[in-house]
């Protein structure tokens, strides 16, 4: 079996091809590099570019991967959640290749395919924690089996990847700010400025983020923003971030676990997953309460098909749906 695998939701342009055991013959990322004068995502900018380029990313992926396209096995696309332009332009492409090729359509809720992403290279036991942080989603989820995906908690406001974006863009960092952040903050000291920790202490397992980019933007407005001011409050702004999931994911640990951790393990996935300060941070975490953090491979941390392919050839390759309409607003 050979799966072909489109991602186009938010800002990359992304095609796979993997094997049913998983190797994957070719996987190409095309990241739009127009949304970077804008501070953020132009919708409409990025649907276009997805439209340019994806014929073109097609054949490129044949080629590398030596494969026909009337071999191909199976076609399969992200519907949802994402930007409605970018879903409808991958989806329809994906279709087409399938109606032309008269193989089977599937559709992908990319979020579920960042939750499978860390099942690619770990061996995971059943219940399981997920930790799903990107620049659009910042969600806890119980996972009872593959069929039992349960979200018990997630961001009221902010998502934590557009929180790191926004603090980023008040600094005057380029985009995406999240490396920008990770990389200023390095050399700043992360007591410098105490930011407001919202929901720590509520009984429950959501976050709020809006406050703290408010936060960073007043203490930003009473001081001079130089390279001295941005390196500390980056610091500062990373330390409250880890400090925040640090106290949740204890929380949810001991309501769900009441402390018995053996056997349990996180997986941390989604694009802010990459930062090695938050990597820290759960580390401390293992070393206190006897769990295992486990990620996905860097390939398939931020945006991209080969999640797309691994979750259609784990889960989905029996559900065909050539009539599955692109929604905005999916959820698992
Ligand atoms: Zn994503």
């Amino acid at each position: 079996m050979l799966v072909f695998s489109v991602e186009t939701s938010c800002d990359e342009t992304s095609i796979c091809i993997m094997k049913e055991d998983k190797t994957i013959l070719s996987h190409i990322v095309y990241s739009q590099e127009i949304h970077k004068k804008y501070g953020g995502v132009v919708p409409e900018l990025a649907s276009r570019a997805h439209l340019e380029i994806l014929q073109h990313i097609t054949k490129e992926a044949l080629k590398e991967s030596g494969v026909k396209l009337n071999e191909i096995s199976l076609f399969s696309a992200t519907c949802g959640p994402g930007l409605i332009g970018g879903l409808l332009v991958g989806s329809t492409f994906t279709k087409s290749l399938s109606i032309g090729n008269n193989k089977p359509f599937i559709p992908i809720n990319h979020l579920e395919a960042h939750i499978l992403s860390s099942f690619y290279n770990n061996d995971i036991i059943f219940p399981h924690l997920c930790l799903l942080i990107t620049g659009g989603h910042t969600q806890i989820y119980f996972l009872e089996n593959l069929d039992k995906i349960k979200l018990i908690g997630e961001t009221i406001d902010d998502a934590l990847g557009e929180a790191f974006d926004k603090v980023a863009k008040i600094l005057g960092l380029p985009y995406p700010g999240g490396q920008e952040i990770e990389k200023q903050a390095l050399e700043g000291d992360e007591n410098s400025f105490k930011l407001p920790q919202p929901l720590i202490r509520e009984d429950n397992f959501n976050f709020s983020f809006s406050g703290l980019k408010t936060s960073v933007n007043l203490i930003a407005k009473e001081n001079i923003i130089d390279n001295y001011f941005i390196k500390n409050i980056s610091a500062s702004f990373q330390k409250c971030v880890g400090d925040i999931l640090f106290f949740k994911l204890k929380n949810v640990i001991k309501k769900l676990y009441k402390s018995n951790t053996k056997n349990l393990s996180i997986s941390v996935v989604g694009g802010v997953a990459n930062n090695d300060y938050l990597k820290k941070c759960f580390h401390n975490i293992e070393r206190k309460e006897n769990i295992k953090f486990v990620y996905p491979p860097k390939q398939m941390m931020n945006d991209n098909s080969a999640m797309i392919a691994w979750a259609t050839i784990l889960k989905h390759s029996k559900n065909h749906n050539l009539n599955f309409r692109p929604n905005p607003r999916l959820t698992i």
